[in-house]
């Protein structure tokens, strides 16, 4: 049976079935929707979709045309099981579809909160479509937010929900936000241009409990026994992955579906691809388990390769992206495990790029409104080169030089 069947029609997905098709490939492709939407881009969600009034489809990758036209049979509705010795794959619906080659790409999912009145209406959250249309539904009628996480996610719609008029308060247990993804610069950077712009920002604090009156939210009690009132609550405290349908099928999961260096399982029918995905990096060492729209389209293209017979290891260059106000913030590369970080251009000015080195080696670039330093980043990190730390500090040496 030459059939590939995908679960999950995100980014990866959606992606996978797409490539495939512009590969040449012939035989059956079903892609499994469990959102009532066709395939939709999710980073305009905490953006320009909640700011704006355009409808869900401007949201869609393609219309729906695009899947009759490319023979790719959108089936709308859950897998719950997999039969690998068979090759099936089972749905909610009762139906069960032959494999020959299976790709998982079910993504993640919110992480919930797990306090008093967590679960009131008015406690929202940010992954699809419809939690951000009942976000866009419900802004004009709040007047006050509490933002619980300052991951990417959290501080998007902070800004968003400043600039649709709310007032808007931020909690965040680390000592500075988003300290997980980036440098110390760039976090301090972030942090004054919210506050500048109204958003009151709380540094190693944690909600303790959400306060209600009649069903209706109030406000959010905090660790250091302060009360900040809110008519709305919106919780960004990180996701995760889905790799339940995996694990009940006996494949190997830890924080992710483990793959190796080709994206495969242990079952050579299987494949996992995206925010699911815990695969093995030659280029970074270990195993990897990233959150980017480039990671899971990179993925999938390097998948809908091997299935058409160009087998290659995944070897895609990170990089990822995050609108905050007016500020672009980009990131080239992986920064993790760097020792030492050098600026280009001046944060007073709105615009520099923060390279992280672990010695010599250049690991990653964060740019902030300096496409230009981050698209040299990409292209310097994928020929495999490095860029002594003092060129990279001397705004008066010429980038592209470094890329002849
Ligand atoms: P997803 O896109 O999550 O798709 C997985 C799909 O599988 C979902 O539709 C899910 O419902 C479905 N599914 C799960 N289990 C099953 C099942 N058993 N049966 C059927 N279907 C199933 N990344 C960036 O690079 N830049 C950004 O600016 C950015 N902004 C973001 C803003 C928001 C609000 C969010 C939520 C994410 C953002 N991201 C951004 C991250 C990016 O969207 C994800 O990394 C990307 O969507 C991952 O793609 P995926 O296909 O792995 O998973």
């Amino acid at each position: 049976d030459g059939s590939v069947i995908i679960v999950g029609a995100g980014h990866g997905g959606y992606q996978v079935a797409a490539s495939l098709r512009q590969s040449g490939f012939a035989g059956r492709v079903c892609l499994i929707n469990d959102e009532a939407h066709l395939p939709y881009q999710r980073p305009p969600l905490s953006k320009a979709y909640i700011k704006g009034s355009a409808g869900p489809e401007s949201l869609m990758f393609r219309p729906e045309k695009f899947y009759a036209d490319q023979k790719i049979e959108l089936i709308a509705g859950r897998a719950t099981s997999i039969d690998r010795a068979a090759r099936k794959l089972h749905l909610a619906s009762g139906d069960t579809l032959d494999y020959g080659h299976l790709v998982l790409a079910t993504g993640a999912r919110n992480r919930l909160l797990d306090l008093p009145n967590a679960n009131l209406p008015d406690v929202k959250y940010l992954r699809i479509l419809d939690e951000s249309e009942a976000l866009r539904k419900i802004i004009p009628s709040k007047t006050r937010v509490v933002v619980i996480g300052a991951g990417f996610i959290g501080l998007e719609f902070a800004s968003t929900a400043r600039i649709k008029g709310l007032e808007v308060d931020v909690l965040e247990l680390a000592p500075r936000v988003m300290a997980r993804a980036v440098t110390a610069e760039v976090s301090e950077y972030f942090q004054a241009r919210h506050r500048e712009a109204g958003i009151r920002i709380h540094l190693g604090v944690q909600a303790t409990s959400i306060e209600a009156e009649g069903g209706k939210v109030t406000g959010v009690s905090l660790s250091d026994g302060r009360h900040l009132p809110a008519d709305l609550v919106v919780v960004g405290v990180g996701v995760l992955p889905n790799i339940e349908l995996a694990a009940e099928a006996g494949l190997a999961v830890a924080s992710g579906i483990i793959v190796d260096e080709y994206l495969l399982t242990a079952d050579p029918n299987i494949t996992a691809v995206g925010d699911c995905a815990l695969f093995a990096s030659p280029r970074f060492g270990g195993s990897l388990r990233l959150e980017s729209v480039q990671n899971a389209t990179d993925h999938a293209r390097c998948v809908a390769a091997r299935l058409t017979g160009d087998k290659k290891v995944y070897d895609g260059q990170p990089w990822f992206w995050s609108d905050q106000g007016d500020d672009k913030l980009q990131i080239a590369g992986l920064t993790t495990g760097y020792d030492h970080v050098v600026l280009r251009g001046d944060p007073a000015k709105k615009a520099f790029s923060a390279f992280c080195y672990k010695g010599d080696k250049l690991l990653g670039i964060e740019s902030i409104n300096r496409a230009g330093d981050h698209m040299f980043g990409r292209r310097l990190l994928g020929m495999g080169r490095s860029l002594a730390p003092d060129k990279a500090a001397d705004e008066g040496f010429d980038l592209k030089s470094a890329l002849a």
